[in-house]
């Protein structure tokens, strides 16, 4: 990058949070997904004014500008790929209020949303959008990749909570979209476009999320299936029940496997499947649910179900869960990781059809995930360093995003397109779909300076390239 242009950054941000170096622009070159690309210049604003100034430098440059969180996304939504300007959020994080009596929060970018939901609960309140990475990934990175968790299933995604935000536009204005009340119809709903927009149409500076009350009490069972199929219809039998369960989450064999193996617990490593289901609400209310939860896994096939009858048994149900992520990274050096997603009723077609991949490529794939809301995890556990095993994890992924979208499904429910699935935009959404997003994006930023080379498919291609 040239001399006068990271003099002109430095009049903007303090020398000290100005990073040149390699070591330290290496450490920004990646993310949780895959693939790595080196910036020009790493910079750690701590305020709106600074990013506005910055990206309107960058417009007269002609700088391509990546916002960051914690780079803990799965798609690759940080990922300098055109080199140009990080912009690393995880440092503004100065503010977490809690307005009690409004039910809100008002939140910097950089904050942790673990954070967010301790300070919450400490009053009596909740922020219910809990991704499993909430203890190390930033709100901001939340926001606009709409991230959820197991509690999507009954709460809904992160964009069910945002009021209000502060955004710098691709150009560098500073515009508020939403505000403090809950209703408000004024004008097109900019909140929900920024939202899940993936850093591609605005810089996020500060939001305001809702609230709710936190619920009183929680029930939780485990329950094992021999066969996968059983345990899928256990999930939509359960659904259409009447009960919402807080979370319904799901391992296959290959992921109990893998979990056993890594820190043994007394998994059932012969069950093809294990289903963790919650319950939350009024105590009365919650204890005949999680009856009747057990007995519709008993109808269907279960094997065994255990209800948690203290807080140390529910931490030990959900440990196994908790475990799933560090066990499969043990299995080999590099995971690709989906979150294809399909409608409930096709939960048992799409393991099916997740197993017939598995065997067809010959990989290592596990499946995990939120089965309850139909959002799968399907990770293949591979070696980018061996070509031969990388082109045939292309053809399988291709494989399972094609599926996700036969079965009336979506490519990504929660880790967002980003340069992973671009390439497959157009078979979810059709060419004039894709159009008028493009068409938004380049009304927002005419020269593509925020987030290039994500979401939109590289022109000619059609799959991933990993190899
Ligand atoms: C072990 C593990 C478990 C995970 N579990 C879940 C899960 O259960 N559910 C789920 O949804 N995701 C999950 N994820 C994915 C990831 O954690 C989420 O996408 C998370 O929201 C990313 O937050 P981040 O702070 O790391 O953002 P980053 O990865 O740094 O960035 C994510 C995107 O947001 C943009 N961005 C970040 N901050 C801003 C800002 N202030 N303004 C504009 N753009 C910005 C970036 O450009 C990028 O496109 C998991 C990841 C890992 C590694």
């Amino acid at each position: 990058m040239e001399q006068e242009i990271i003099m002109k950054i430095e009049n903007i941000v303090s020398k000290e949070r100005v990073f040149l170096d390699l070591s330290e622009r290496y450490s920004y070159s990646y993310d949780a997904s895959f693939g790595q690309y080196l910036p020009d210049v790493v910079v750690q604003p701590n305020n709106v004014k600074e990013i506005s100034e910055l990206v309107k430098l960058a417009n007269e440059y002609r700088i391509p500008v990546y916002p960051r969180g914690a780079g803990t996304s799965l798609s690759g939504g940080p990922l300098p790929v055109k080199g140009g300007m990080v912009l690393d959020l995880s440092q503004m994080n100065h503010k977490l209020i809690i307005d009690k009596e409004n039910m809100l929060a008002i939140v910097s970018p950089g904050v942790i949303t673990g954070m967010i939901h301790k300070k919450a609960e400490e009053v009596g309140l909740f922020y219910p959008p809990d991704p499993s990475s909430s203890n190390v990934a930033t709100i901001g990175g939340n926001l606009l990749e709409n991230s959820s968790g197991p509690k999507g299933l009954k709460y809904g995604t992160t964009k069910e909570y945002v009021i209000g935000l502060e955004v710098v536009t691709p150009t560098g204005d500073i515009i508020r979209t939403g505000g403090k009340t809950v209703k408000n119809v004024t004008g097109y709903d900019l909140t929900r476009l920024i939202v899940g927009s993936e850093g591609t149409l605005g810089i996020v500076t500060e939001a305001i999320l809702r609230l709710i009350p936190k619920p009183i009490a929680r029930k939780t069972l485990l329950a094992h299936f021999d066969k996968l199929v059983d345990s899928g219809h256990a999930i939509t039998n359960i659904l259409s029940s009447g009960i919402l369960p807080s979370a319904i989450e799901l391992m296959d064999n290959a992921c109990i496997r893998a979990v056993e193996n890594f820190r043994p617990s007394g998994l059932p490593i012969h069950a093809e499947a294990l289903l963790i289901i919650e319950v939350d609400g009024h105590p009365s209310a919650i204890a005949e649910e999680i009856k009747k939860c057990e007995s519709l896994c008993k109808q269907v096939g279960a094997s065994l179900v255990t209800v948690a009858t203290n807080e140390e048994e529910r931490e030990k149900i959900w440990y196994a869960r908790k475990m799933v992520s560090p066990a499969i990274t043990q299995m080999g050096p590099t995971k690709i990781s989906e979150d294809a997603t399909v409608p409930r009723s096709q939960i048992p077609a799409m393991m099916e059809r997740l197993n017939q991949i598995r065997e067809k490529y010959e990989l290592n794939l596990v499946v995990f995930g939120h089965a309850g809301d139909g959002n799968l995890h399907p990770n293949i556990i591979t070696d980018k360093r061996n070509l031969e095993e990388m082109k045939r994890v292309e053809d399988a992924v291709s494989e399972i995003f094609t599926t996700a979208v036969e079965l009336g499904g979506t490519l990504s429910g929660e880790h967002g397109i980003g340069t992973l699935k671009s390439a497959y935009m157009e078979m979810e959404l059709g060419e004039a779909g894709v159009l008028m997003m493009k068409k938004i994006k380049e009304a927002w930023d005419p020269h593509d300076i925020l987030n290039p080379g994500k979401i939109f498919p590289i022109p000619g291609q059609t799959k991933v390239v990993l190899t």
